[in-house]
């Protein structure tokens, strides 16, 4: 059976409880809002199908075909503009719905919270695109991704890379009708610092969210915008850098205690296609820059080869340096660091509303500061010391 010695030991795929033969594993929120597998023993029959789903238990071997990089753009500006780099994964959506498949990826429900659905037919890949930047929840979506795999459909599932490892490892076999489709990442932020954050938002406003969009490019690609609309017409629109969740996510202060040492990174991969945003573009093929977006795409199978050039005649392409590409996106290949602020984080927003708390973390106190200037004086010395 299953046992989590540290909650860095789960990145809250949910592959144990849909593997469960006797559904005996349930995920439950903790204090800070992340999932956790709760195992109910009487039921349990010991066939440790969960262990050996685990993909953090069982971390992927992936010893793959080399990685091949392209820049991409969707050539549908008006799809490229409400997705978030260069729109790729819509037109992935596209082929595979033309061949009568099924796409699994996040979505916002009726109340804003994140979580994994399918869909059959190309209207509702819309509500897929957009990066939403919180961990979104998979709940049965590997069982149902089996079914329709074991029915001959083609199916194409995205995800974050803990995500795909996880529904690589729960289908224990290799299907060919599977397209494994994740996302660069940088971390997955708390769903109760998201609600909370929402719920805020409704507050102050007196009305229901009716859209949100983290990463709108109205005031450009790089200099992209956090948008949020309200039942009753009122909108907020904020540079993202400038918006209180987006700088609390950025700062590292509440993301998932397995993103600071993220097993999934690069090279290790079950997806035969990464999606990024091609952060540097500007410097290495300025041409193609736009400030409306463009993706950086990371093609790690022979599969992923093929389906890259099904859907090339709906896109700009061109092929371009990785080692490049991945040290101006540095959470391809590296996990985030960890905010030594987090926990005085999570404390905080026991008893003080949401927004100080962000503050209260993100910003250096003042003995933080000293330490800082202090530090940096002494390396401006020593490098003239060495001069
Ligand atoms: C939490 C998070 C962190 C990210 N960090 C980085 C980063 O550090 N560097 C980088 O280059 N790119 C990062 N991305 C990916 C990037 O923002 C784009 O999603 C990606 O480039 C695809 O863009 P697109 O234009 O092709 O498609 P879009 O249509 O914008 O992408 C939508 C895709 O993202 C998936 N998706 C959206 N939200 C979630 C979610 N919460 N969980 C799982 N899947 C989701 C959808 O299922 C769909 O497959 C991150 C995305 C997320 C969700």
């Amino acid at each position: 059976m299953i046992k989590l010695n540290k909650k860095q030991d789960c990145s809250g795929c949910h592959a144990c409880a849909n593997v469960c033969p006797k559904q005996c594993i349930s995920m439950k929120s903790d204090n800070e809002g992340f999932c956790y597998p709760q195992i109910y023993k009487d039921k349990c029959i010991n066939c440790n199908l969960c262990e050996k789903v685990c993909p953090i238990i069982n971390i992927p071997n992936k010893v793959d075909d080399k990685i091949t990089a392209y820049a991409c753009k969707n050539i549908d500006n008006k799809t490229r503009n409400v997705s978030s780099s260069g729109g790729v994964f819509s037109l992935l959506c596209d082929y595979v719905i033309s061949q009568k498949g099924i796409v699994f990826g996040a979505v916002f429900d009726e109340n804003f919270n994140v979580k994994h659905i399918y869909v059959e037919e190309l209207k509702g890949c819309e509500r897929f695109r957009g990066s939403k930047y919180v961990q979104s929840k998979i709940g049965d979506t590997y069982t149902k991704a089996k079914k329709f795999l074991d029915n001959g459909k083609i199916v194409l599932f995205s995800g974050t890379p803990c995500q795909i490892s996880g529904l690589d490892s729960f289908l224990m076999k290799k299907y060919e009708n599977l397209i494994m489709v994740d996302v660069a990442c940088h971390g997955v932020p708390s769903p109760l610092v998201y609600k909370k954050y929402i719920e805020s938002l409704e507050e102050k406003n007196r009305s229901k969210v009716s859209r949100l969009s983290f990463r709108d490019k109205s005031t450009g690609w790089s200099k992209y915008s956090f948008i949020v609309d309200f039942k009753d017409g009122k909108k907020i629109k904020e540079i993202g850098s400038d918006n209180i969740y987006m700088r609390g996510f950025l700062s590292d202060i509440y993301l998932r205690p397995s993103c600071y040492d993220c097993r999934f990174k690069k090279p290790i991969t079950s997806a035969d296609i990464t999606l990024a945003d091609y952060w540097g573009i500007q410097n290495i093929h300025q041409e193609f820059d736009d400030d409306k977006g463009v993706s950086l795409v990371l093609v790690n199978t022979k599969k992923g080869q093929d389906i890259l050039e099904k859907i090339s005649s709906n896109m700009k392409v061109i092929k371009t340096d990785i080692e490049y590409a991945m040290e101006n996106n540095p959470y391809i290949v590296g996990s985030v660091k960890y905010n030594k602020n987090r926990d005085k984080f999570f404390k905080l927003i026991e008893k003080e509303d949401l927004e100080s708390s962000i503050i209260k973390s993100i910003t250096n106190t003042f003995i933080q500061k000293v330490k800082c200037k202090i530090r940096s004086s002494l390396g401006k010395i020593k490098r003239i010391i060495i001069k």
